[in-house]
This record gives structure tokens, C-alpha cells and sequence, in this order.
């Protein structure tokens, strides 16, 4: 297993059956070699600085139906809401006395927010934090929106790919999602000169390692700037209810794989991770990940953007979230890096 992590960190890949076989053969032993050299190739490339982004879930309301997902269109329980242009920059204001330089505003796909309204409240966000980094993380949109976007001064595009084997991705999506038009879009954000961002849950309904194997394989096609990856946690309200949920070691595990195989990405250690395990993104960041989102989403709707259930900090203010990260990364030997935290190899105005 510590050749095949050798060979991992030499050649940024491997064939499948490797990966396979190694992700499959973890141990305590192979575990603890991963990330420590994942560690080093982090922190050659970043030293100790964990970036910071603060996450703004604008709406809960959503036209989709992924299986997984709490906020789902199905779900009649959720109670739906949705921030306007002033709550979004005054929550962006707030974060910004903070020490945020990025803003992530993420929804469900909520057809409300226009192309237009979009661009609007981004160059707003854009003219009042000219200092400030955006991104964007609102689902599958057509070309023209995102160039739109794009233009009123958006950044950067979150949008995970979920899992790169189709079989698999029609047993979590509903028959009107498909995987080409979601690949398709990551195409179009890049060549728009986003820093895009691609990921998947560990441990969905139905994964096996073959996939996971191809998810990985598929980072190294796209060679995408940011990768978000987190356990699946199931939801009561969903179909998967009843579903486990995905594997904190296993995740820790990827997040290494993925550090050796694009040593520049930046790598969030997710709230999803810190809800299954009280200490999980401290051990993301151990485990080679660099960066960190808290939550800056107003405390009157917080606990209504559910993806899954048990979610942290819903009862915080964003200050308290913002002091929580900071004494945790302190806590194992990491400091929060308040610039905006691009990518390295990123060229602001041209494609990347
Ligand atoms: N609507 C946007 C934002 C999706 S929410 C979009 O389509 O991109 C962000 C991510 O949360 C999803 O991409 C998914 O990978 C993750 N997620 C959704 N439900 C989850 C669950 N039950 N457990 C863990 N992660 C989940």
C-alpha cells in the first residue's frame, strides 16, 4: 500500500485498479502514511494557512429532486425561504467585518433569482467589497447565465459532478437530471474562466469503490481548482432515509488521495464532515485539506437549510461560527488565512 501512495504522489494518478485496490486496502498503516504526505505536499504549496469562506445559503427552494438531498422539491415538510438583495449584502457586510474575503452563495435551483436578478446581486456584492471574492453555487444553469454571472463579477462556480459513473448517478437523481448536462456545465464554467469546482458525496446510496475510483480519475480530467467532497449523511425526509451514512475515515482517506493527485486544489474540509464527527474538520485539514467554510447565513433561517440531518451550528451567529474555526484550526497547529484564496495557478481575467 505505501508504494502504490509513492506512485500516487509521483505520477498525480494512478490506474483504476490501483486506486481500487488502495482505497480498498486502507489500514491504520496506510492511513497515517497518506496524509502525512499529503500534509507535506499541502503545506509546500500553502503552508499552515486554512482559507477562509463564508457560506451564505440564500434560498432553501429548489425545482430538483435528488434523492439525497433535504431541501428537495418533494419534501413537503421543509418550511421554504429565501433572502432578498439587502439581506444578502448585509449579511455580506457582517462577514466582511469578519475578516470574510470570500463569499459563497449557495441555493437549491430556485428559478426566482432570474440570470438577471443573479448578476445583479453580484455586482452589488462586488461594488461594495471590491476586495472580496465570489462564488457561486446554485446548480446547473444554461452558458449564457453563467457568462452573465460571470461579467457582473462572479469568481468562482462551485458545482459537484455527485459521481461520474452514469449508472450510478440515475439511482440518485431523478429521470430528468442528467449527468452529461451536469459534466457539460463544468466544461462551460471553466472555459468562462470560473475557478470551478467539482466533488462528491462519500459513501451515497449505492457507491462502490469502482466509482469512487472513477470520481477520482475524473478530478484528473477536469483538473478543476476547488474539489468538495464530504460524507453522505442521510435525511429523515428523503428516500434515503435509512440509508448509512458515508464513512469519516474513508473521507479523510480521499481528501489525502486528492491532495497527492492535484497538490494546488483547494480542498474544503465540509460542514458535512464536522456534523458526523465532532473533530471532522480538524482531521480534514490534517488529512490535506485547506480550507474552511462557516456558515454566515442569517440564525432566522439557518436550520432550514437541511441537506441532511444534525447539522452543525444551525443555532450559531455567524461571529460565533467565525471564533469557532479559528480556535479550532489554532487547536492543530493551523491559522486562518483571511486573503481571498484563489487558486495558485489562477490568472484573474483570462480563462484558467
Ligand atoms: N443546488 C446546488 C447546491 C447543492 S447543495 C447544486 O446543485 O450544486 C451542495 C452539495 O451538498 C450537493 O452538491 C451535494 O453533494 C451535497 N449534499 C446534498 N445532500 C446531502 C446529504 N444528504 N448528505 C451529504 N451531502 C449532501
Amino acid at each position: 500500500m505505501l508504494t502504490l501512495i509513492d506512485r500516487l504522489e509521483r505520477d498525480r494518478t494512478l490506474p483504476k485498479g490501483d486506486l481500487v485496490a488502495l482505497i480498498d486496502g486502507r489500514g491504520p498503516e496506510s492511513e497515517a502514511y497518506l496524509a502525512a504526505r499529503a500534509r507535506e505536499v499541502r503545506d509546500r504549496v500553502f503552508g499552515k494557512g486554512v482559507f477562509l469562506r463564508g457560506l451564505l445559503e440564500f434560498s432553501n427552494h429548489c425545482r430538483n429532486d435528488c434523492l439525497y438531498c433535504g431541501i428537495r422539491k418533494s419534501n413537503r415538510v421543509v418550511g421554504r425561504y429565501r433572502l432578498g438583495q439587502e439581506e444578502i449584502l448585509a449579511c455580506c457586510a457582517e462577514g466582511h467585518a469578519l475578516g470574510f474575503r470570500t463569499f459563497v452563495l449557495q441555493s437549491g435551483e430556485d428559478p426566482h433569482y432570474t440570470d438577471t436578478y443573479v448578476a445583479e446581486i453580484v455586482s452589488s456584492i462586488k461594488n461594495a467589497f471590491p476586495d472580496s471574492a465570489i462564488t457561486l453555487s446554485l446548480g446547473e444553469r444554461g452558458h449564457d447565465a453563467y457568462a452573465l454571472w460571470k461579467k457582473a463579477g462572479a469568481d468562482r462556480y462551485l458545482l459537484r459532478h455527485e459521481t461520474r459513473n452514469p449508472g450510478h448517478y440515475a439511482r440518485l437523481h431523478p429521470a430528468s437530471m442528467s449527468l452529461p448536462n451536469r459534466l457539460g456545465c463544468l466544461r462551460a464554467l471553466r472555459g468562462l474562466g470560473y475557478q470551478v469546482g467539482c466533488g462528491f458525496m462519500v459513501g451515497s446510496p449505492y457507491q462502490t469503490t469502482g466509482h469512487l475510483a472513477e470520481d477520482l480519475l475524473y478530478i484528473k480530467e477536469l483538473s478543476p481548482h476547488m474539489v468538495g467532497i464530504g460524507p453522505f449523511i442521510p435525511h429523515k425526509d428523503t428516500p434515503f432515509a435509512s440509508m448509512p451514512a458515508g464513512d469519516v475515515g474513508l473521507t479523510l482517506f480521499l481528501l489525502g488521495m486528492i491532495r497527492l493527485m492535484e497538490p494546488n486544489v483547494l480542498l474544503p474540509a465540509t460542514t458535512a464532515l464536522g456534523t458526523l464527527d465532532q473533530e471532522g474538520r480538524e482531521k480534514g485539514v490534517l488529512a490535506g485539506a485547506n480550507v474552511i467554510m462557516p456558515i454566515l447565513t442569517p440564525p432566522g433561517v439557518r436550520g432550514k437549510y437541511l441537506l441532511y440531518d444534525n447539522k452543525i451550528c444551525v443555532g450559531d451567529k455567524a461571529a460565533e461560527c467565525r471564533l469557532c474555526v479559528a480556535r479550532r484550526m489554532f487547536g492543530v497547529g493551523h491559522m486562518v488565512d483571511q486573503s481571498r484564496g484563489d487558486h495558485p495557478g489562477f490568472r484573474p481575467g483570462g480563462p484558467a
